[in-house]
């Protein structure tokens, strides 16, 4: 085989150094592009590196059709996508860079480590084996034409590149690096944009006083609904509201302005609870009948409670009460704390291989475009696929071109 010497290879420049970005440029390395990686913080994937503190829930072991399910109606388009690099093949990724691997009891992967440090290390390391540079403290700044402006360090520097993969994330937690800045630029370049919102975000609720000693109670066994959104998933109770992947899988709902609601017993068919709520209650104050009858443990007591003053001494709008707890709250937490951000580039602004058609060698991968899915590895899985789709893409047409 002749090997392109690198002088004759065409440069290729990813910016972002998180995992949609990583994987765009080991594609355009392999491909035999030159590839130069440009990162805004002092290091990368400083949100990945923060996704392992939580025990780096790579992807989900579960039916391909069921877990294309998690992206709504983005499915449609990222289906080829993930088709390709799915659930197995993030699997194999994992395993081919040295991580031992389990699958939790709903079927969520995760590196048995726990972190995500030993993996993004020896990602690097294959990264740089691949000739693949890397420059820190480089943020994209805007386009000239097609070429792409940088401040570094060294003062502004600009790349005209064969072709680039723009990896830039969403807009949370901005001090990992992800801070939306980019959106002005492709706006102002006619790209058409979905507006940003929080997306797998807690809820801020006004609690009363009575709520402070219940401050990081887990709310267990219950089931979150909200419009068509619905989870069987635990969440803590904070000094600011509700959070916990419970509250995220229903974010969207609440987001899109259905009431949430609470089934404190949803494994209790309510015609049952309502012949528990019929036996006299006698003496007993209602939380421990509550307690008795239904089981409720204090952390439920307290929402019920909380949510429900005074309670009605009917068993039938008692039972209704804790089948469909309204939870009265101010709205979702900021864009900023959520885990992930909705919007971003739009579908319609992206060619098939990803590529912006009205910039044309200029591709996105990763939370910037616009798709959103719960937690519970879709995330990182869907930032992976896409960046490994335009990378491929990116690389054809810088070799064609370049
Ligand atoms: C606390 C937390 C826990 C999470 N846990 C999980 C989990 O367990 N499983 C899961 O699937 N997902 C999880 N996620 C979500 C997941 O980490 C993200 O969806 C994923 O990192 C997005 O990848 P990305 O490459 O698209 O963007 P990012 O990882 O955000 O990377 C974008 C990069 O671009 C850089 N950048 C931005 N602007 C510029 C610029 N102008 N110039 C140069 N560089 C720039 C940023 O500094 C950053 O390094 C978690 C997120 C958080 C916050």
């Amino acid at each position: 085989m002749t090997q392109r010497r690198e002088t004759d290879k065409p440069l290729a420049v990813v910016v972002g150094a998180g995992p949609a970005g990583l994987m765009a440029a080991g594609e355009m390395a392999r491909a035999g592009c030159s590839v130069i990686v440009a990162e805004a913080r002092p290091s990368p994937a400083r949100k990945l590196l923060m996704a392992g503190k939580s025990g780096l829930n790579l992807t989900r072991a579960e039916p391909f059709d069921r877990f294309m399910q998690a992206y709504g109606e983005a499915a449609d388009w990222l289906r080829p996508m993930i088709a390709e690099f799915g659930p197995v093949a993030v699997q194999a990724w994992a395993r081919a860079l040295g991580q031992e691997l389990f699958a939790g009891s709903t079927g969520r992967v995760f590196p048995r480590v726990m972190k995500a440090s030993p993996l993004l290390r020896a990602w690097l390391a294959e990264l740089g084996g691949l000739g693949v540079t890397l420059r820190t403290r480089w943020r994209w700044v805007g386009l000239e034409g097609r070429a792409l402006r940088f401040d570094t360090p060294e003062g502004p520097r600009t790349l005209r590149p064969a072709a680039a993969v723009l990896a830039l994330g969403g807009a949370s937690w901005s001090r990992l690096g992800s801070d939306g800045a980019w959106a002005p630029i492709l706006r102002a370049r006619g790209v058409k944009l979905a507006p940003f919102a929080p997306a797998n975000a807690g809820i801020s609720v006004d609690w009363s006083g009575h709520m402070a000693r219940h401050f990081g109670r887990p709310i267990k066994g219950v089931r979150f609904r909200a419009g068509p959104f619905a989870s069987r998933g635990e969440a803590v109770i904070s000094q600011r509201g509700l959070e916990g992947g419970g509250i995220y899988a229903v974010c969207r709902g609440v987001r899109e302005g259905h009431p949430l609601l609470l089934d404190l017993v949803p494994d209790l068919p309510e015609a049952r609870l309502v012949a528990r709520l019929s036996r006299p209650r006698g003496k007993a104050s209602w939380s421990s009948f509550l307690r008795k009858a239904v089981k409720l443990d204090p952390a439920r007591m307290a929402l019920l409670m909380e949510f429900t003053r005074p309670l009605p001494a009917d068993p039938v709008a008692l039972a209704a009460r804790i089948k469909a707890l309204p939870i009265a709250h101010a709205g979702l937490r900021p864009l900023d704390e959520a885990i992930s951000t909705a919007g971003g580039v739009a579908r319609t602004a992206l060619d098939e291989g990803l590529m912006l058609t009205a910039v044309p060698g200029l591709f996105c991968a990763g939370e910037m475009l616009d798709w959103e899915a719960p937690t519970g590895g879709y995330l990182l899985t869907a930032c992976l696929a896409t960046g490994r789709w335009a990378g491929r893409a990116a690389a054809g047409h810088a070799l064609v071109r370049g």
